[in-house]
């Protein structure tokens, strides 16, 4: 009962996000499927389905709709690409890449993160592999990857994640100070040449690691 209400808002986010430019069916597709509202605490169940990234704790942020369905286009995933994401947060994106049928890594730095994540993912029945760490190193154990989508703002691009890459796989990084990032989308060419796409400014909590902002 209490889920069937939000179903029309999630509706709307989704028609929203295709008038905003998102032209990817299958990850508008998604968006209108996970439960966002289960993911954040019940005072802000009101904005659950609002383009906007709003408090999970610890400072940290569920992304916004649109960055998370920007940065997941961007990916291109085609079913049972190998996808690490550094910053799981609440597990949104982490359960729209599942939902592409992507076979997905996940690394949080906040260990209290890490465990609410996991639980809401085994909820729902999605089957990512989590880990609690410094996700600016990548998760080598895993390596090489398709695609890596990094959902807090970087000084620069951690160079083991560029390692960590296969060839013909992506990067998608916001790199940039701690007020605007610009999305890089970083493609390995080959194994010595990477091309670089760059689009407008987006805003993200700092990537904070060794690799990253300082501690
Ligand atoms: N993808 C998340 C979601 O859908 O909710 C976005 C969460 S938030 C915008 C970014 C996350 O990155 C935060 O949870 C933060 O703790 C995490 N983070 C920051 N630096 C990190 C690092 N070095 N390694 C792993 N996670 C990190």
């Amino acid at each position: 009962m209490q889920d069937r209400k939000f179903v029309r808002p999630r509706q709307k986010l989704v028609e929203f996000l295709r008038k905003k430019g998102i032209k990817d069916e299958r990850v508008l597709q998604a968006i209108g499927k996970i439960p966002r509202h289960k993911l954040i605490t019940t005072a802000l169940y009101n904005r659950a389905y609002d383009d906007t990234a709003l408090p999970i704790g610890l400072k940290q942020t569920i992304s916004q709709p649109y960055t998370v369905a920007a940065q997941t286009e961007m990916l291109e995933i085609k079913r049972g690409d190998k996808i690490l994401e550094i910053g799981t947060g609440s597990g949104y994106q982490c359960m729209v890449l599942c939902e592409l049928g992507a076979e997905v890594y996940s690394v949080e730095r906040h260990n209290e993160l890490y465990h609410r994540a996991k639980e809401a993912l085994k909820q729902e029945g999605y089957k990512a592999l989590l880990k609690a760490g410094d996700g600016t190193l990548g998760w080598s154990t895993y390596a090489p990857y398709d695609g890596i989508v990094v959902t807090a703002g970087a000084p620069v691009v951690p160079d083991d994640l560029i390692k960590q890459l296969k060839v013909g796989g992506v990067l998608v990084i916001p790199v940039g100070d701690d007020k605007t990032q610009s999305m890089l989308k970083i493609t390995r060419v080959s194994e010595t040449e990477y091309s670089q796409d760059e689009y407008d400014d987006f805003k993200f909590v700092p990537l904070i690691g060794e690799k990253g902002w300082g501690e």
